[in-house]
């Protein structure tokens, strides 16, 4: 039977629209979202192609475990590029990348992991679920031989260490997730390496218990992880190192077994007991850091020609990139950031490519990674343009476009730069009339106009608009998930992002900035 099947199967995905044969269809089991909205009156015919189903499908590949939380550089974000590249050769554009192809790469520094890097004990062999606090890029150990049991590594009566594999372990620090709580936390961990070194350690095991505490958020950004390397960009001298000897931090779930082999009882309450009933119990630690001074990630970057002003072009934007896993295996999907974003563009790509004729200006789709660590990937390609900058005429940055307040038929969403900005242009005034065709709300999104990549075109003078739902308790939290996403109203705000491109791309003039105004 199932051989059959697969023929089938292929005949039936030949037959399908474009669409549908990128990604597997989560529809199937998914609630009902209702039919797509018909378009305002009046609406390029273009926009019907521009569906929440669609939007669904992209953006639960896009923010699927699978990807773990797309870091710049590890092998989420290079299957979300390829993704976003095979996508964008479907619909037949003209790849403006390095080497005629569709990504553009920028130089990175990346001081990581080497391969090797692990912690073997008894039967168990750790190596996933852990982070390493570097001492330097080169760190190179190879301890193997007895551990020796360290408690919360804050005593003064820890025995030579020389030789030995040090352990300890980290209870909740309390007090939340506050930034405070995270410099604390790094505190903690560097006055730990420096105790372990001054007896004559030369690297230690830090077994955290409680993986859900600012002591994990700390890791996920301050440390290096699997496919998670400290990044730099450009030629930078940057990432990561410091602690006085490198430690090896394990989640809760490798630190619970180490310790029952160590013979440590742990109290709910109290913690880790003071003693270890196995003394001589042995593993091997290994530790490999390397700097890699020629590493590079990726944008993603397509053009599709206009007609009779087919010399200037206007870019549509949104970052595929975001902060990766947490040490307990859970990813941060981003799903609204920027699954939802990245989910938008390609919709709109796909009615620029298909839904109808071409308009005047061409649209470059830029799919930038990189926006996480500083904006990086956007940098890159305002300052290595694709397309020539003096003919880029304005930027529609989407970004987080999937959480919008409000309801599906009056979605709240914010814009920047609004009217009581100086970069205040013609086309966000345009934008914010459209808006009303969806029923869509704004309010200033002012505070953001720094926090996106709109923000490196504006910089060089050319108008921008930058759609955003603004912060949730979901934001760059592993609970920032594609169940969350309001499709109805994405459907709406991916349209008119459309509509606006649509526009300008249309215009006799070229959007003018208005600078600071009474009113939208
Ligand atoms: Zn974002």
């Amino acid at each position: 039977m199932r051989h059959h099947l697969l023929a089938v199967t292929t005949l039936a995905l030949a037959a399908l629209p474009l669409a549908a044969q990128t990604a597997a269809d989560p529809n199937g089991d998914l609630p009902p979202i209702g039919d797509p909205s018909p378009p305002p009156d009046g609406a390029p015919p273009h926009l019907k192609l521009i569906d929440r189903d669609d939007l669904r499908r992209h953006a639960y590949w896009l923010a699927d475990d699978a990807r773990n939380g797309r870091y710049t550089g590890s092998a989420g974000q290079r299957a979300t590029a390829e993704y976003v590249a095979d996508r964008f050769k479907a619909l037949g554009l003209k790849p403006i990348g390095d080497k005629r192809g569709f990504l553009q790469h920028y130089p990175l520094e990346s001081v990581g992991l080497g391969p090797d890097t692990s912690l073997a004990f008894g039967d168990v062999e750790v190596t996933a679920g852990f982070a390493v606090l570097p001492h330097g890029d080169d760190d190179k150990i190879n301890l193997r031989g007895k551990f020796t049991w360290c408690g919360n590594g804050a005593g003064d009566d820890l025995p030579s260490l020389r030789g030995r594999i040090p352990v300890v372990a980290l209870h909740g620090l309390g007090g939340g997730r506050a930034l405070g709580n995270r410099v604390q936390a790094l505190q903690r961990f560097t006055a730990i390496a420096r105790k372990l070194a001054d007896r004559d350690a030369a690297a230690g095991v830090v077994c955290l218990l409680d993986d859900d505490s600012v002591y994990g958020d700390t890791l996920t950004t301050g440390a290096l992880q699997p496919d998670h390397p400290m990044l730099q960009f450009g030629n930078g001298r940057g990432g990561g190192g410091g602690a006085r000897v490198p430690l090896f931090v394990v989640n809760h779930e490798h630190g619970r077994a180490l310790l029952a082999h160590l013979g440590v009882e742990i109290d709910p309450e109290r913690g880790p007991g003071e003693t270890a009933t196995v003394d001589d119990a042995t593993g091997a630690l290994t530790i490999v850091v390397t700097r890699d001074k020629k590493a590079s990630a990726t944008n993603v970057v397509a053009v599709l020609n206009g007609t009779s002003k087919k010399r200037e072009a206007v870019v549509i934007s949104a970052h595929h990139d975001h902060v990766g896993g947490r040490l307990d295996g859970d990813a941060f999907n981003g799903a609204d950031d920027n699954a939802s974003g990245t989910a938008g563009l390609l919709e709109i790509a796909e009615a620029f490519a298909k839904g109808g004729p071409r308009p005047a200006r061409s649209i470059v789709f830029l799919s930038v990674s990189g926006e996480e660590l500083g904006l990086w990937g956007s940098r890159w390609f305002a300052d290595n343009p694709a397309w020539p900058l003096d003919r880029i005429v304005a930027d529609v940055n989407i970004d987080m476009i999937g959480r919008a307040g409000g309801s599906d038929e009056h979605p709240e969403m914010q814009v920047t730069p609004s009217h009581e900005h100086a970069m205040y242009s013609s086309m966000v005034r345009e934008a914010v009339g459209l808006g009303d065709r969806f029923g869509i709300r704004f309010t200033s999104g002012d505070t953001y106009y720094r926090r996106s990549d709109h923000f490196n075109f504006a910089e060089k003078g050319i108008p921008v608009v930058f759609f955003c739902d603004g912060e949730h308790p979901d934001y760059h939290q592993v609970t920032d998930t594609p169940d969350k996403l309001r499709y109805a109203a994405m459907e709406s705000i991916a349209r008119l992002a459309f509509w606006t491109g649509w526009n300008v791309a249309n215009d006799k003039q070229k959007p003018k900035v208005l600078g600071k105004q009474a009113a939208w």
